[in-house]
């Protein structure tokens, strides 16, 4: 089997990735492990989140705020193709304060952050009166909230599965419980998986989220990653309670309430804790009193893959020309880049975006 790219990984990433190259006409085949993998595309949160991003490093809020302007287009181009809704919904996300100290920190920072992006971060507070009527449920002991515009979400599973049926409609090949176990280059790319199947390519990515732990060091790559989990809860599907997403909670386009997520840093361990679902639900109750009301229905573990400074990577192998590291914190929010710019990054096209400063020199220096 030859392709002119292969494709390690069939999460949002890999898939992002493989739509941008097959509108670029290139044949693609993304090669997929099992069920049996650590999936953060399957677990996540559904934000596709500006405010917070890049704080202390400008180019990576301005790399997330390009990827928010693009998503509507990318959105509105993989529904026309599939049918498949994803659902966008970028009217803002909200950060609730429960005390005005912490408001006026992050307040501060985002400022600054302002300052430095050349006044291109919209966002407001709201308190009191004018926050409840943008958000009636919120309760009395939310003291105020930043309101930043450039926020919003989506249905992630079926971004991925619009991505996917996509894929597929533009004749890339993707192969499901195929562990790529080593890969080797010649003339060419030959990709060996653990059933026996071999890939030939002219070129490779690794996206195979915490999967590149395994392969990344072998084709030269730093590859400093590591996973963090995060617990996720979701309600049984109510009425329209919650206009706008928070890190908090969120309503989901089918109406169930997703309260998230915990950020912990214990290793490969995806289980659900009495701890977490308990820390999640007071922070919860206490931004949305009615919750406390609601039924829950599931509640899952996930593990997020973070780079050493927790920014995307996007690294050539300095041993292995032609092949390539992609990864990131928030490949849901980084989708739309990752689908409409990086084809131009592989091909090192003029109008390609200056990648540099996510490449992996800022592990290999420090
Ligand atoms: C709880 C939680 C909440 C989150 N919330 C958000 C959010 O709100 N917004 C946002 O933008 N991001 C969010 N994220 C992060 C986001 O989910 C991830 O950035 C994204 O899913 C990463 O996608 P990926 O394709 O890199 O990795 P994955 O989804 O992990 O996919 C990797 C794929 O590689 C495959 N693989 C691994 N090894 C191999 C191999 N050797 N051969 C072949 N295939 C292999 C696996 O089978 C898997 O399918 C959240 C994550 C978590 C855990």
């Amino acid at each position: 089997m030859n392709t002119d790219f292969a494709i390690i990984g069939g999460g949002v990433v890999g898939l992002s990735l493989a739509w941008g190259l097959l509108k670029q006409g290139y044949k693609v085949t993304i090669v997929d492990g099992s069920d049996g993998s650590y999936r953060a595309s399957r677990g996540n949160f559904g934000l596709i989140w500006v405010q917070g991003k890049g704080v202390g490093a400008p180019h990576y809020a301005r790399w997330t705020q390009r990827s928010a302007s693009l998503y509507r287009d990318f959105s509105e181009e993989l529904s026309d193709a599939t049918g498949i809704n994803v659902s966008l919904e970028q009217n803002g996300g909200f950060e609730y304060f429960f005390s005005d100290d912490d408001l006026l920190q992050t307040q501060a920072v985002y400022e600054q952050l302002k300052q430095q992006l050349g006044g291109d971060y919209p966002f407001e507070i709201l308190r009191g009166d004018a926050l409840r009527k943008e958000e009636p449920t919120v309760g009395p002991e939310v003291t105020s909230a930043i309101l930043h515009h450039q926020d919003g979400h989506l249905n992630p599973l079926k971004l991925l599965r619009a991505l996917n049926a996509d894929c597929q409609r533009m004749g890339g090949v993707y192969l499901s419980n195929h562990m790529v176990r080593s890969v080797s280059k010649g003339h060419q790319f030959t990709l060996s998986c653990d059933d026996g199947t071999r890939i030939g390519a002219d070129r490779v990515i690794l996206s195979a989220g915490l999967g590149a732990l395994d392969l990344g060091p072998k084709m030269g790559f730093v590859t400093p990653l590591e996973p963090e989990r995060g617990q996720v809860l979701i309600t049984e599907k109510l009425p329209r309670m919650i206009n706008r997403p928070s890190v908090t909670a969120r309503q989901v386009d089918e109406g169930g309430i997703q309260i998230g997520a915990t950020n912990e840093k214990i290793g490969f361990n995806r289980d659900v804790t009495t701890k977490g679902i308990a820390f999640l639900a007071d922070q919860a109750i206490r931004t949305h009193p009615f919750l406390a009301k609601v039924k829950l229905v599931r509640s899952w573990g996930a593990l997020r893959i973070l780079s050493r400074d927790g920014k995307p990577i996007y690294q050539e192998s300095p041993t292995m020309p032609g092949a390539y590291l992609v990864t990131c914190h928030s490949g849901i929010t980084l989708a739309a880049v990752h689908a409409r710019l990086l084809p131009g990054w592989f091909d090192k096209k003029q109008d390609a975006p200056d990648l540099e400063a996510f490449s992996e020199d800022r592990f290999r220096l420090s």
